[in-house]
């Protein structure tokens, strides 16, 4: 398998800009993330503070982006990562069913906005899943509830009706949703995951809605549950100037760093951090020879 030099996870300001600095420094990328880039610029209705670009509409700075990474020949997988994984000198993604590995790692997820719910991490990995990809399987002919913080959500809670014998869905936004007939829809908002004898429970204000797996669906996962070991203070991972994290060869950036949540701020970082991981890579191979 082909081993990337660095993995930018995430497709908003900070990544898009991390990827443009690491393809200058000749670096073989992998980007991950949406050609829709990301929600926190595409619904922007008209941004003030962006140098270069006076007034610009979210969406017509997210087709920007699209426009230099396509003439820069940077390609952006539209993949969603559940875990990294650090495997001594490298770095394994869990990308669904695939396990793309880099030398070094930028984190440019943007932040949770959605607080974890009761229970939820208590039942991650046991019988709570945050990636229908990767944990379909497991669930096979047996039931599912899954909630969704996005309509880009969707085609996760579709593909698990292909694969489930049961799927509840709980939209946690007002439009849609839409779904294919199978799915069961239900408008309540769940309040906590509960452990019971028929397995873990989305409880709402109006029931109780047992499950074999229950998958939380939301556009930027928990830095902490993303990589294990990292050091994190709350909602955010720990940086030095250089973009840093407690783990060598692991880098953030953006919103995931902390306030102030702004985009010039996000493309800056995301600047440094590509900075810094070519370094880190230039140095691992000096070291070797
Ligand atoms: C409505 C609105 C208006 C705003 N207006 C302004 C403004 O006028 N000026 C300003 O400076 N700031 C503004 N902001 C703040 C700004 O949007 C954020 O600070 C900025 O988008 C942060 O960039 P980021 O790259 O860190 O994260 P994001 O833009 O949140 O991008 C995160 C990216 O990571 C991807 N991702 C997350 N998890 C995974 C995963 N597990 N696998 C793969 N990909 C993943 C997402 O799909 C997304 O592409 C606004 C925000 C909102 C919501």
């Amino acid at each position: 398998m082909e081993r990337y030099d660095i993995a930018i996870i995430g497709t908003g300001p900070a990544g898009v800009s991390a990827a443009l600095t690491a393809k200058n420094r000749n670096k073989r990328i992998l980007l991950l993330g949406s050609r829709q880039m990301s929600e926190k610029v595409e619904k922007a209705h008209e941004i003030r503070n962006y140098p270069g670009l006076p007034f610009v509409k979210g969406e017509e700075l997210a087709a920007a982006f699209r426009d230099q990474l396509d003439r820069m020949e940077i390609e952006i997988t539209e993949k969603r990562i559940g875990a990294v994984y650090a495997m001594g000198d490298y770095f394994a993604l869990q990308a669904g069913e695939e396990m793309p590995e880099a030398k070094a790692v930028i984190l440019a997820t943007g932040v949770a906005s959605a607080k974890t719910l009761p229970g939820e991490e208590a039942l991650l990995g046991r019988g709570v899943s945050y990636c229908a990809t990767c944990d379909a399987p497991l669930y096979r002919g047996r039931t599912a509830a899954v909630i969704g913080y996005s309509p880009r959500e969707e085609s996760e809670a579709a593909f698990l009706s292909e694969v489930c014998s049961r799927v509840m869905y709980f939209p946690m936004y007002p439009e849609g949703p839409v779904l294919p007939d199978k799915v069961e829809v239900i408008r309540e908002k769940p309040a906590e995951i509960l452990k019971t004898e028929d397995g873990p429970t989305v409880v709402t204000a109006a029931g109780k809605y047992p499950a074999d797996g229950v998958f939380v669906l939301r556009e930027a996962v928990a830095p902490a549950q993303l990589v294990p070991g990292l050091e994190t203070d709350g909602a955010h991972v720990k940086v030095n100037r250089r973009m840093e994290t407690n783990l060598p060869g692991v880098f953030a950036c953006g919103d995931i760093t902390g306030t102030p949540y702004q985009y010039v701020k996000a493309a800056g970082e995301g600047n440094v951090a590509a900075i810094s991981a070519a370094a880190y890579l230039d140095r691992r191979e000096n070291r070797k020879e």
